[in-house]
């Protein structure tokens, strides 16, 4: 297959990349760099089926040759960093999506939208199953991501019943794992990070607020079990074993050994209050299940942040 893949040079798009490159599948990564890393396009640079073409997808987009599939993975997706960018955070979810959609009808490829477990927003009903219309504040400072993409999902869903076009939506929640950018902001890269440099692990609010948080291996392998499935509405994926804030706290700092202490900083606006997947359709659909349970994935995942512990000592200047 020949693929083309926006937000290539992210957590989740360069891991997407690389097992498709190892399937043995061509490439076209493309990225703006806003919230890239030129160190996951280097790894992905090692692959001859790899081709990389710097591109804002808020644009128009023109891409040489077939395609077989457009997989839409470009979006801030970190709330500092969302909030740092909003209108580019909503155009990249409307008009990019927009382009996307456009150029798969053009190439007659099949459409991929990752959209988001924040479309339930802070949510009333828990777990969440995809029939759940959601919680959002549609002008609350999160709104220009989560309203992004509900838009998207819309969009997405039209095209599907007016042109005919084939879509997938995967529902993603929080999931980490390495090649996750150090400085991103949200909450396991921050603690691991936080808790390695020895500095104070940062818990907003009381830490009571919940999240569920899903190795990447299990959710890239998901995501291609629904890139198979016949299926054009929005899918679960993530891992139901749900922490509070503050266990993940504790729990990174067993894991890491180490002596920082925790901290307690303002909660930000309409910040969820607990978040957890109902997997029921994912099994049921694709026979996916995540694998890897948290205490192991963030094992894995601190080992990979250990690796580049030179550039995190570069960063602070070194100590
Ligand atoms: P990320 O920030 O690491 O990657 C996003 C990539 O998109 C970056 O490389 C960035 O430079 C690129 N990008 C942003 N705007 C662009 C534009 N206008 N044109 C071209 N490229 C652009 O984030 P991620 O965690 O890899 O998330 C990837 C996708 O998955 C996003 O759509 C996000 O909303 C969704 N998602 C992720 C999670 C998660 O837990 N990681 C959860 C829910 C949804
Ligand atoms: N959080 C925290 N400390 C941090 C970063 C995040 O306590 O240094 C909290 C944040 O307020 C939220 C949860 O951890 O309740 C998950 O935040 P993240 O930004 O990872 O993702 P979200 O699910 O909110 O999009």
């Amino acid at each position: 297959m020949r693929v083309l893949l926006t937000g290539a040079a992210g957590f989740l798009g360069s891991h997407l990349a690389e097992r498709l490159l190892q399937e043995g599948h061509e490439v076209v990564g493309v990225d703006n760099l806003s919230t890239g890393q030129g160190r996951n396009l280097e790894r992905l640079r090692r692959h001859p089926g790899f081709t990389f073409l710097r591109a804002d997808v808020t644009q128009p987009l023109g891409v040489e040759g077939p395609l077989d599939w457009v997989l839409h993975f470009a979006s801030p997706a970190s709330p500092p960093r969302y909030l740092k960018l909003p209108i580019a955070t909503l155009l990249v979810n409307a008009e990019g999506t927009r382009h996307l959609l456009d150029l798969a009808l053009e190439k007659g490829a099949r459409f991929f939208l990752a959209s988001t477990s924040e479309v339930y927003g802070d949510p009333l009903i828990h777990p969440q199953p995809e029939t759940y219309w959601g919680n959002v504040n549609p002008i609350g400072p999160r709104s220009i991501y989560d309203e992004g993409k509900r838009y998207a999902e819309a969009l997405t869903v039209a095209y599907h019943q007016v042109h005919g076009l084939p879509v997938r939506i995967a529902r993603v929640f929080n999931t980490y794992g390495p090649a996750m950018d150090l400085e991103d902001g949200r909450v396991v890269s921050n603690f691991i990070v936080q808790a390695l440099r020895g500095e104070p692990l940062t818990v907003y609010g009381d830490g009571s607020q919940t999240r569920s948080f899903c190795y990447v291996d299990d959710l890239i392998e998901g995501v291609r079990r629904l890139m198979e499935a016949d299926y054009p509405y929005p899918v679960n994926l993530g891992n139901p074993e749900e922490y509070t804030v503050l266990d993940l706290a504790h729990l990174v700092k067993e894991l890491t050994g180490s002596p920082s202490p925790i901290v307690f900083k303002p909660l930000p606006q309409d910040d969820p209050k607990q978040r957890r997947p109902d997997i029921t359709l994912a099994k049921k659909l694709l026979g996916w299940e995540p694998k890897v349970p948290v205490r192991e994935g963030l094992e894995r995942t601190i080992a990979y942040f250990r690796e580049v512990a030179t550039h995190i000592k570069h960063i602070k200047g070194g100590n």
